[in-house]
Order: C-alpha cells, then sequence, then structure tokens
C-alpha cells in the first residue's frame, strides 16, 4: 500500500516517537507498504512518522546513492544510535516531506546503532559515509528533528515563505501528500 507523505508542518513530524511493539502492527505488511511508499517517491529513506505512524522504525535504500555494490536496503526497528564519529561533512539534503528544499547540513561520517530488523533480530552494526547520513537524517524524524532545524540565519529566513507553502498545501509534488490543513 502506498501511504500518503505527512508533509512540512503536520505536529506527527514533531513528536518523539514511541516504541514499537512487536505485535501492535501487522509488520511484515507495513514495511512492505514503507518501502512501496518510498520507492514510489522515488526517496532513499522513509520514517514511519511520515506515513502518520509515531512509531520508531524507518526504511532506507542508500543504493541509489552509492557506487555500486555499495549502500543498503534496510529496516530499522527501534534503533538507537550509541555513537557518532569520524569528520563531519557537508551534504546538499532533501526530504519527502518537505519538497522542493534542499540545504548542506553537516553530519559525522560514522555511527555505530544498534536495532532490530523485520524478523527481530536484534543487530549492533557500524555504518558510514552516504549510509551514515540517511541512518542520521531518518533517526532524526524519529525525534521529531527536521533537516531544515539545521539551516540557520539568513538561508533559513529565505527558507520561510517555502515552508510555509508546504504547509499550506500549495507544493506540487509527483506523488502524494497529506497536509496539516487540509485533513
Ligand atoms: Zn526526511
Amino acid at each position: 500500500m502506498i501511504y500518503p507523505i505527512v508533509a512540512y508542518g503536520d505536529n506527527i513530524l514533531r513528536k518523539e516517537a514511541e516504541e514499537f511493539h512487536r505485535d501492535s502492527e501487522d509488520l511484515t505488511k507495513l514495511v512492505e507498504s514503507m518501502y512501496d511508499t518510498m520507492n514510489n517517491a522515488n526517496g532513499v529513506g522513509l520514517a514511519a512518522p511520515q506515513i502518520g505512524l509515531s512509531k520508531r522504525l524507518f526504511v532506507i535504500d542508500s543504493t541509489k546513492m552509492e557506487e555500486e555494490g555499495k549502500g543498503i536496503k534496510r529496516v530499522f526497528i527501534n534503533p538507537e544510535i550509541l555513537d557518532e564519529y569520524g569528520d563531519e561533512w557537508d551534504f546538499e539534503e532533501g526530504c519527502l516531506s518537505i519538497p522542493d528544499v534542499h540545504g548542506d547540513i553537516l553530519r559525522p561520517e560514522k555511527l555505530t546503532i544498534r536495532y532490530f530488523d523485520e524478523l527481530w533480530n536484534e543487530h549492533e552494526e557500524e555504518f558510514d559515509e552516504m549510509t551514515a547520513r540517511v541512518i542520521q537524517h531518518e533517526y532524526d524524524h524519529l525525534n521529531g528533528v527536521l533537516f531544515t532545524d539545521y539551516i540557520k540565519g539568513l538561508k533559513k529566513q529565505m527558507l520561510r515563505a517555502k515552508l510555509l507553502n508546504i504547509s499550506k498545501g500549495t507544493v506540487k509534488t509527483d506523488y502524494r501528500m497529506r497536509f496539516p490543513s487540509k485533513k
């Protein structure tokens, strides 16, 4: 199932998401829908709050951004970033909930994360480069943080009108969105 993607301005994107309970949803179906929704919008990551579910779960597909053979396609359930390290590096990020907005964001190069997969196996792994970046962006969504929060000063002021337009629903996307004012 392809869900409409929750747009900037909706409170659910600002909430700290709750822990995912193993039997609370049909996990197989949910994960499949998350991938379908992400792929339909040509995204490289999607967090549950972006489909209106305030739970600690996200999917990523960094193979779309990495060289061949690199990157991963994976679901992270109840993830916990244990450590972030390495040099900070800049990359221009975007977000399916904030269409047509981009910004250079600094993030540490590497991280260690503990999470459950869809078969409820626990993992503790290190990721770097683009995969780490996508994880950091999606992990932020579970804590109510958006990449635009890191943009400050004049650049942020220049974004304000654009962000307001998104929350009002006056933005065009080739995927379906859910706007706070049009619920
Ligand atoms: Zn995002």
